[in-house]
């Protein structure tokens, strides 16, 4: 049986920056476990690939998301440069469509300033700077920021992958982790195909199924997860150009982790609109509602008994949701939410469906989404479950966050002269 000093169970964006972060700077024996027959195949391509600047990020609830979202920007920027992946720094407008949103926005400045935005990333627009700029976009004002744009999340993802590869870790493709056994020392992972290894340290990153493996863990055992299907909609030739830059608008329920649909200009030069949110039984159901009978029991039971049944009492969940289900039946109804912003789109501008992907929030034991990723230990373990939006772009930062808290707990050894890396690891932490 093959061992291991450290498995990464997750071949995505966090799991992927996780190892080459460990391969420059440690000389250990390390996996990443992957069920797929590549990485990135799941949020980490499936996204809007939009990079974010922290600029609507509450600095406090989302520090490390704030912190990170700032920091790799240019870590990301330099990787895409060097590798001939497609980036694109147009900017984004998070738009108001009254007075009170327009409050929203004002907090976002606040927010942008304390995590560390300045004035030439960030400002306040009236309607009338905005016409300028943009003239088929309607809105009462707008926050500008010059520093957001696009790229493509699962090319970089593949990047980061080959370098930590060269740099010596195994990179064990369909290997779907069915269940672990914890000893004293190390721990056993089984696969579906009744294959295993051991490993001294395990980190989990398993995206949309990280809590599911944190309970296989017995940690986490009160929280629950819910998953949510974001739909896109690619706009046709005609109106692709009609506005320049992404445009977001304020969010209807700001106590929910879902935004409306934007205007999203993507890196390969497409304009896109979504995503909706619709609920779905499982972090892979890209297409329909369900996946099969024992799935949806198994999330119902999940929902009956833990935290999220609290969720379902509140009406303004319950409405968002259904808001939510008929924009992903009716095409009409997701394009009237964008008509709000951008008037003279139509239905008929929007001939085929984008590429989906799945979010999964987790619920705290008190029946509210948790804010921030959440970091667990267990024995010989770390888990890292609700690594949704912004995390593909904060990726690189927040993984060389995780690893210097490795470092000063012991789990990895005082860290050696960098090797093969074409970022600084001490200018990030
Ligand atoms: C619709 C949508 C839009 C988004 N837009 C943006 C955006 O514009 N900008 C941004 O910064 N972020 C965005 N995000 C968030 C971002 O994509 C995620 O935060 C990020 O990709 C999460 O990466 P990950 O590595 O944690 O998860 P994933 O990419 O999901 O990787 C987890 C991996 O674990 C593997 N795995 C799971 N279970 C097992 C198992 N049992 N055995 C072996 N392997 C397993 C999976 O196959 C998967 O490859 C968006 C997300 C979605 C869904």
């Amino acid at each position: 049986m093959k061992k291991y000093d450290i498995a990464i169970i997750g071949g995505g964006i966090l799991g992927t920056s996780i190892s080459y972060w460990i391969s420059t700077l440690h000389d250990l024996n390390v996996c990443v476990i992957e069920k797929e027959e590549d990485v990135g195949q799941h949020s980490s391509t499936r996204n809007s690939g939009v990079v974010h600047y922290p600029f609507y990020l509450n600095s406090k609830r989302k520090k490390n998301f704030s912190k990170a979202a700032f920091l790799s920007h240019k870590m990301w920027k330099a990787l895409a440069c060097e590798k001939d992946i497609p980036w694109v720094q147009g900017g984004t407008i998070e738009i108001a469509l009254d007075e009170d949103q327009h409050k929203t926005l004002e907090k976002y400045m606040t927010f942008g300033k304390s995590n560390g935005l300045t004035e030439e990333d960030i400002s306040l627009l009236d309607s009338n700077e905005l016409k300028k700029m943009e003239p088929n976009l309607s809105c009462y004002s707008g926050l500008y920021c010059t520093k957001e744009g696009s790229t493509n999340y699962g090319l970089l993802t593949k990047a980061i992958t080959e370098i930590s590869k060269k740099n010596g870790t195994d990179f064990l493709l369909k290997h779907h982790v069915k269940d672990v056994e914890e000893g004293s020392e190390e721990t056993k992972i089984i696969f579906a195909d009744n294959s295993s290894l051991t490993s001294k340290f395990v980190i989990n990153c398993a995206g949309g199924n990280s809590l599911d493996i944190a309970k296989q863990f017995g940690l986490l055992t009160d929280y629950s997860d819910l998953h949510f299907r974001g739909e896109y909609w690619v706009a046709d030739s005609t109106i692709a150009n009609l506005v320049k830059t992404n445009i977001y608008t304020v969010p209807r329920y700001t106590q929910f982790p879902f935004l409306d649909p934007h205007w999203i200009k993507k890196a390969n030069g497409q304009t896109e609109i979504g995503p909706n949110a619709v609920p779905v039984d499982s972090p892979e159901t890209y297409e329909s509602f369900i996946t099969d009978i024992s799935t949806v029991i198994s999330k119902i039971a999940d929902i009956v008994s833990g935290s999220t049944k609290k969720l379902l009492l509140n009406p303004d969940f319950i409405s968002l949701i259904s808001n939510e289900f008929m924009s992903s039946i009716s095409k009409s109804a997701m394009v009237e939410r964008v008509q709000k912003f951008i008037p003279a789109v139509k239905p008929e501008n929007f001939p085929k469906r984008g590429t989906s992907g799945i979010r999964t929030p987790v619920i705290s034991p008190d029946g509210e989404f948790v804010s921030e990723m959440k970091e667990v230990e267990g024995k010989n373990s770390f888990h890292i479950v609700n690594y949704n939006s912004p995390g593909a772009t904060g990726a690189p930062a927040y993984s060389a966050f995780v690893v210097k808290q490795l470092q000063e707990k012991g789990v990895l050894p005082q860290a050696g002269e960098q090797k093969n890396s074409i970022w600084n690891f001490e200018e990030i932490v």
